[in-house]
């Protein structure tokens, strides 16, 4: 599961839950980004603290891994060099899935290098329930796999709640008790900065 997780919340967890399940799958790796190479324009938390707030959130799911393949990379992060690198590692035997957000699905099924893609994996795009899923008909027609996935937990994001932290609002049943507690402590979203 590929993510910038900035912060992570119960959206991504139920989202990997739900896969787990649906899709029948060993494990999930949550893979935090390590350079978003859509995210250059604006302060992208630092990988360490986004790679940590990821172990906390997953350390109690026996099912759920965290990997450290995309931020101990150099670089902007595309996610064409890390199914290969997954690939590499897991060999020609392991079916793999890549689980993100359908816009992000959206992202790197239309960059440049995506060709390569067909057949490597097959992507879950989540979405909350409204998204219009049909739009992936042209992708799947050049021999992309994918499947998709209403997440109604979804509708928790990410940049909602740094607004919150920042605004000192409240972020309770948003993300895990453990990820707010770290947020705090390292003052991660305070005054709207995104160090
Ligand atoms: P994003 O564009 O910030 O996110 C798009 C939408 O998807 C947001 O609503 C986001 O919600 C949601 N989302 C993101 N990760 C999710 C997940 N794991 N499960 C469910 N929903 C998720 O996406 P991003 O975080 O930067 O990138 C997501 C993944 O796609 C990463 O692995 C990234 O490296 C990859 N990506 C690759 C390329 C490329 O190779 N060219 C381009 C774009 C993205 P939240 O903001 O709440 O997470």
């Amino acid at each position: 599961m590929g993510g910038t997780f900035d912060p992570i919340h119960y959206g991504h967890l139920v989202t990997a839950e739900e896969a787990l399940v649906q899709f029948n799958l060993d494990k999930v790796v949550f893979m935090p980004t390590g350079m978003p190479v859509r995210k250059t324009h604006r302060m992208v938390t630092s990988a360490e603290h986004r790679y940590l707030m990821t172990v906390i959130a997953t350390a109690s799911n026996p099912d759920f891994e965290v990997s450290r393949l995309e931020i101990d990379r150099p670089g902007l992060t595309y996610t064409v060099d890390s199914i290969k690198a997954l690939r590499d590692l897991h060999g020609s035997q392991v079916e793999l899935y890549f689980i993100t957000g359908a816009d992000a699905v959206w992202d790197i099924l239309t960059w440049k290098e995506s060709a390569s893609l067909a057949g490597a994996c097959t992507f879950i795009a989540a979405t909350r329930p409204g998204f219009d899923l049909g739009r992936f008909a042209e992708e799947r027609e050049r021999g992309i796999l994918i499947e998709t996935m209403e997440v109604p937990a979804l509708a928790i994001s990410s940049t909602d709640i740094r607004s919150r932290f920042s605004e000192r609002r409240p972020v309770r049943y948003l993300l895990p008790e453990s990820v707010a507690a770290y947020i705090e402590k390292n003052r991660l979203y305070a005054d709207g900065a995104e160090s």
